[in-house]
């Protein structure tokens, strides 16, 4: 679909690279329309340009709050080019297309920042420049739409290339930064009145969230919170069909995902299996042969930490496992379905949320994540890097048997989802001590070890669990002592990033214990 472009209307309060721009599309022949002052700067570089008053037959008025609002501009704007009715309408009103749309908008967020009066930042809220934007924008198909003077270039190099016309792809990419600059001015108007007023925390339904629900509270009785969808399309907790139980409060909604996040490691065609999150992190993760035998190794390895935990499971809930949960307190469970039985059988215990996402996250998708700090927003990628893609490189004498490389494996994938730092535990796919969130990562493999003991008390076992087990790290060890820690509580092999200066010391230690040990290359900090 390329697209001629005859007509092109400027209008721009950043004038900077415009007349270069003007006289390169003066010279390939098309005309050029514009507004006061940018037609003024036109008019002085010696170019051919025409006055937008010419085309609508009015005067700028208002302070120019009215210029180009007007059906001679939005028509030529507006008008889908190969449609009859269209074509009819512009021919019995004279409405000249306009192919090219050049934007950039009066300086809001600049007037603001310079600490302007009310008046003047009020006279600085573009209101022609955006309805154009929008107009040109919703129709891309025909027009082009440039609000950066960065894009110039972009468009001069594809008329060159297309004999004078625009590309639908350059179009379509030209709309998207169209909407989120008009979205981006609105957001900032918005929240200029929310500083008037002293509204402290913005409001996001400027950034594109819907309101979800405003919730009771936040994280504690005395914060304010409100929960929103925004257009990440993942199913979760956000999109969840919820069946039954109270309404989720603020911390359960952040475990609740958590714990869905975590989930979603485990590829449901190759195993059934079972979270269970407490304050944001796992305590008890496992694999099993369906999902009451992963509950239930899962619930061995902190049985005190999982009472009014949350749990989420990777397959379509069944009756064994909903009957497998009534055992203890449990605030929520999440599963991508269920079957009426076991909808059923969790029906009996009123208090008790049942949550239904549809389908599980991909792991792998892209995707932002932003934290505020003071004045400011830190927004990163997601961490999307999954096991199944890492290569485990094996560093010591001895490469792990392959049941410890089950073990490896699984533990990695967990060791992504506990808060740093981090250290798992794990034997025959379950973990069996889980350090999180400790400042030294010796401590959290003490935590982690100690822990297990606690585990083999409970369960009448002889010895804690991690006798014989697996340890994976969220990064890199940076001295030999939390690995030590580890091989002292029984560990035989150990996964980890690697790249610490001392690795050469860990690897002597790993070694001199007969451990085996793999570098990932792939850290998983979470804080
Ligand atoms: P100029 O320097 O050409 O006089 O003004 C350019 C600015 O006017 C651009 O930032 C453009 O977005 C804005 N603009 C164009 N038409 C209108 C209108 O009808 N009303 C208002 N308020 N601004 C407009």
């Amino acid at each position: 679909h390329p697209r001629r472009v005859t007509r092109a209307l400027l209008s721009v309060s950043d004038k900077s690279g415009l007349i270069e721009f003007a006289r390169a599309l003066s010279n390939s022949g098309i005309e050029l329309v514009s507004t006061g002052g940018t037609a003024k700067a036109i008019a002085e570089a010696g170019l051919k340009v025409r006055d937008v008053s010419d085309l609508t037959g009015f005067p700028e008025m208002m302070d120019g709050r009215v210029k180009t609002l007007h059906p001679n501009v939005h028509g030529g704007l507006l008008a889908i080019r190969d449609n009859a009715d269209h074509a009819r309408s512009m021919k019995d009103h004279g409405i000249a297309p306009i192919d090219l749309l050049v934007v950039n908008l009066y300086p809001f967020e600049a007037t603001v920042d310079k600490g302007a009066s009310e008046d003047d930042c009020i006279e600085n809220i573009d209101i022609g420049g955006p309805a154009m934007i929008r107009a040109a924008a919703k129709n891309h198909h025909d027009v082009a739409v440039v609000v950066e003077a960065s894009d110039y270039q972009a468009v001069l190099d594809e008329l060159a290339a297309n004999k004078g016309a625009t590309t639908l792809t350059l179009r379509k990419k030209l709309a998207q930064k169209a909407y989120a600059r008009t979205a981006a001015y609105d957001a900032a108007i918005s929240n200029w009145f929310a500083d008037q007023l002293k509204i402290d925390a913005p409001d996001f339904r400027a950034f594109g969230g819907k309101l979800i629900q405003a919730l009771r509270y936040g994280e504690n009785p005395h914060q304010g919170a409100s929960f929103y969808k925004t257009p990440d399309r993942r199913p979760g907790v956000a999109t969840a069909r919820q069946l039954q139980g109270k309404e989720l409060s603020y911390n359960n909604i952040n475990d609740t995902d958590a714990a869905y996040e975590c989930i979603a490691e485990f590829d449901a065609k190759r195993t059934a299996a079972c979270v269970i999150v407490k304050h944001a992190n796992p305590c008890g993760v496992a694999e099993g042969v369906d999902l009451a035998s992963a509950y239930r190794k899962a619930l061995a390895c902190d049985s005190t930490s999982a009472y009014g935990g949350i749990i989420a499971f990777n397959r379509t809930l069944d009756a064994d496992a909903a009957n497998a949960v009534a055992g203890i307190f449990t605030e929520v469970i999440i599963a991508p379905d269920a079957t009426e039985e076991a909808i059923a059988i969790i029906g009996k215990r009123k208090n008790l949320r049942l949550l239904l996402a549809g389908g599980l996250p991909d792991p792998r998708a892209a995707g932002l994540m932003t934290k505020t700090v003071a004045g400011g927003l830190l927004v990163q990628t997601r961490d999307n890097a999954v096991v199944d893609d890492m290569t485990f490189k094996t560093v010591t004498k001895r490469a792990p048997t392959d049941a410890e490389l089950n073990d490896l494996r699984f533990a990695f994938r967990v060791a992504k989802h506990v808060k740093s730092n981090t250290i798992i535990y794990a034997k025959d796919l379950a973990t069996v001590g889980i350090g999180a969130g400790q400042m030294s990562r010796v401590d959290s493999a003490r935590i982690a070890a100690r822990k297990a003991e606690d585990a083999a008390k409970e369960l009448g076992l002889a010895a804690p669990m991690t006798r014989g087990s697996v340890v994976a790290s969220d990064a890199f060890f940076p001295f030999a002592d939390g690995l030590l820690v580890a091989i002292e509580a029984g560990a035989t092999a150990v996964v980890q990033p690697g790249g610490s200066m001392r690795d050469n010391e860990v690897i002597e230690a790993a070694d001199a214990h007969g451990i085996a040990m793999v570098f990932t290359g792939t850290r998983h900090f979470k804080h």
